[in-house]
């Protein structure tokens, strides 16, 4: 299937029906699976055998999925999990331990930021936040001799600041650690973090994968290309004997292709659970099989809606990428020349007071915390999300109080662009 153009691999990758086998991926709704002897059993148990015993640990459906998100990243393994946090959490924890250091970019999810700042902290892992923007020099600065890893997304949520996968890969490399990327907003389709260097990739499925805003979940893709084994003294956790596994030495018995997964399969999800469930997997693949035809439209509406208000007198600024007076505009051109993604922010020039009116005129655009779903939605942090903060904190924390960012759906632009207007035009 890695023949085929990314649409094709959308449409029919993970999953090849056999003769007389439903077209569509079944929902195995088991818990548990059958075996004829114990023998049988164990030998899944040694990881001699590969096979399915209880779904906390693997399901077919979900593998189905995975195998397809696998394909269209162009991976060699990949897992399903029950939330994009919990895909950064494993994609994360399967190489740190207590003691170890991860340096992360500082323009990422503000879920994976508590994650890595407040909650991994407290396991013993610390962390070194880098701007997107760091040159090589300062990206060298922050390393440590106990550094395991490098973390960053393809485009921030929500900041819409675009990351130099090449040059983090570089420089992660150098330092004999992996670059994990989570690749979120611009999906496979518009952007593959592996030709360009990265080594594992990371998706919050919520978003645009699952589209609809049906099912929660999250995705952790290996390219199969870091060598734990010239790094062995880094990652004892893939490089020597897994006790609790009757000493199997992942990345001995599956190699570069398969190790990463399979032990935070056989580790990760047997201790700490935070599989997907296999009804969501079929909601997911449902949205994958249309995420090739979905992505244009998002970015024909991103784009549109982004020119619209960078026109418009009411509005201070606009972030989007595909504006070439945007910051990342050139890194954008470089590794997405289709278009990014159809998340949009920008300032009102009347501030929180405009927000407000803006927010309460739409009627297109819904007001919500989620992002990249079919429907156009909107989010003012400052009314919101940050009410608890005043002008000046919510500055600090980037997102200013005439901060909008709206997220364009699959809609015809011309209704998008005239409820925008609308709107703009109520504020006084
Ligand atoms: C939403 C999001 C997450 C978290 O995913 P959930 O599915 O909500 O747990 C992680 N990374 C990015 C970029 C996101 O947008």
């Amino acid at each position: 299937m890695s023949d085929y153009k990314i649409g094709t691999r959308c449409v029919q990758g993970g999953y090849t029906p056999g003769n007389g086998e439903p077209r569509q991926i079944p929902i195995v709704q088991s818990t548990t699976f059958r075996y004829a002897t114990s023998e049988d059993m164990g030998k899944l148990f040694d990881l001699e055998a590969s096979g399915y015993f209880y779904t906390r640990l693997q399901n077919p459906t979900n593998d189905y999925v995975a195998a397809k998100i696998t394909e269209m990243e162009g991976g060699t393994a990949g897992m399903l999990t029950s939330s994009g946090q919990a895909a950064n959490f494993f994609a994360l924890f399967n190489i740190c331990e207590s003691g170890d250091h991860i340096v992360a970019s500082s323009s990422i999810y503000g879920g994976t930021f508590n994650l890595i700042s407040v909650t991994m902290a407290k396991m013993g892992i610390a962390a070194t936040f880098v701007s997107p923007d760091a040159s090589e020099e300062e990206l060298n600065a922050a390393f440590q001799e106990n550094t395991k890893v490098v973390f960053g997304e393809t485009i921030a949520n929500p900041a819409l600041t675009v990351l130099d996968i090449e040059k983090f890969a570089k420089v992660a490399h150098a330092h004999g650690v992996p670059l994990i990327v989570d690749n979120t907003f611009p999906t496979p389709v518009n952007c593959r973090p592996f030709e360009w260097g990265a080594d594992i990739v990371t998706h919050s499925t919520t978003k645009y994968m699952d589209g609809h805003g049906a099912a929660v979940g999250g995705a952790i893709i290996d390219s199969g290309r870091f060598d734990w084994m010239a790094h062995a003294e880094k990652y004892p956790g893939l490089c020597t004997p897994d006790e609790s596994y009757h000493g199997i030495t992942y990345a001995e018995k599956f190699g570069k292709e398969g190790a990463f997964i399979t032990k935070c399969t056989s580790q990760l999800m047997r201790d700490l659970g935070s599989i997907q469930a296999p009804q969501n997997a079929y909601l997911l693949n449902l949205g994958l099989e249309s995420l090739h035809v979905r992505m244009p439209k998002h970015v024909e509406n991103g784009q549109a809606v982004a020119e619209f208000l960078y026109n418009h007198p009411k509005v201070a600024y606009v972030n989007y990428p595909g504006l070439p007076t945007d910051k990342y505009y050139e890194l954008a051109q470089k590794y997405m020349p289709n278009g990014g993604c159809g998340v949009v922010s920008f300032g009102l020039k009347g501030g929180r007071e405009a927000a407000s009116v803006f927010m309460r005129e739409l009627k297109l655009g819904a007001i919500e915390t989620h992002v990249a779903d079919a429907r156009t939605c909107c989010l003012n942090p400052a009314t919101s999300t940050h009410r608890q903060m005043n002008d000046e904190q919510l500055r600090e924390a980037g997102v200013p109080a005439e901060l909008i960012r709206i997220s364009l759906g699959i809609e015809d632009k011309e209704d998008l662009i005239a409820d925008i207007a609308n709107a703009l035009d109520a504020i006084e």
